[in-house]
């Protein structure tokens, strides 16, 4: 294929200092996750991707599914990351990917509140972040990576509404292999970066800042505001009684208070 996806491909003239110095490349896995952690549970070394052209049972957050067929790229990075590292992850994770896609493609890339990114405001992206504690120390992150890349969005109805791709975007092609390196590129740029310095443009691109949204966990919806972000990653959502509440990014999901009075 073309435009298919090899380690020697991937890493020629890459000069990165962690992330992409190893690539493993597979054709279908089960989920990029899963053999993510295997890796990291025999030492693999930092900075480990781990690549598939199609996952069987990818995963987000909260066991929801993440479809990754054909012309989407799923992968998943090895970290050893400090714990005071761990929020950065999914700030790093995100900005990378925004990176790349307005590089490649000049769409507006923008970020909503845990983990997506959206363009024209469609998730064209999903981020998930795991980690294996040992103790008060972290044994292993995961940084999982899911972007549509070449998909006919239209023909997955569950995620018709709500997702899009870049080449549907574009209406043209995109090369998989270039948003690939450009992704290792900025990931690795972005690893040892000042962490102010990632807070500081993660915060700049969440679109969600500013909005009246509904935080859904578990069964309870808190409404409110969603007034800013702190440098470990929580919201700080605004009630209509004045109060301020910190929302953690674990367990939650986030709609538009609008929309979500509109299926109400
Ligand atoms: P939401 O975006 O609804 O807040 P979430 O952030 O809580 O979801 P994620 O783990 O990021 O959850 O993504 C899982 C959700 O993303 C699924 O429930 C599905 O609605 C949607 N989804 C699954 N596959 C894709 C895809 N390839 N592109 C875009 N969206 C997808």
């Amino acid at each position: 294929m073309e435009d298919g996806l090899s380690p020697q491909k991937i890493t020629s003239g890459l000069n990165n200092r962690i992330i992409g110095r190893r690539v493993l490349c597979y054709p279908s896995l089960p989920s990029t996750m899963e053999t993510a952690r295997k890796e990291a549970a025999r030492g693999a070394p930092e900075g480990t991707v781990i690549i598939a052209d199609e996952q069987t049972v990818g995963h987000g957050r909260l066991g929801r599914t993440w479809l990754s067929p054909e012309g989407s790229v799923s992968l998943s990075v090895v970290l050893y990351p400090d714990i005071a590292g761990l929020p950065y992850l999914i700030m790093i994770a995100s900005l990378a990917v925004a990176r790349s896609i307005e590089a490649l493609t000049g769409l507006e890339a923008l970020l909503k509140w845990p983990n997506d990114v959206l363009v024209n405001g469609r998730k064209v992206a999903g981020i998930l972040i795991e980690s294996s504690m040992g103790g008060k120390a972290v044994d292993y992150a995961v940084m999982g990576i899911g972007i549509n890349i070449k998909v006919d969005i239209s023909a997955f109805p569950e995620i018709a509404a709500t997702a899009t791709s870049l080449s549907g975007e574009l209406h043209s092609s995109v090369s998989r292999l270039g948003v690939v390196r450009r992704l290792l590129v900025e990931l690795d740029g972005f690893y040892k970066a000042p962490r102010q310095a990632i807070y500081g443009e993660w915060r700049s691109r969440l679109t969600t800042l500013g909005r009246q949204v509904c935080v859904v966990s578990g069964g309870d919806a808190q409404y409110g505001r969603a007034e800013s972000v702190t440098a470990d990653g929580s919201l700080m959502l605004r009630a209509d009684d004045g109060s301020l509440t910190k929302v953690l990014a674990g367990d939650i999901s986030l709609r538009d208070a609008a929309d979500d009075n509109a299926t109400r």
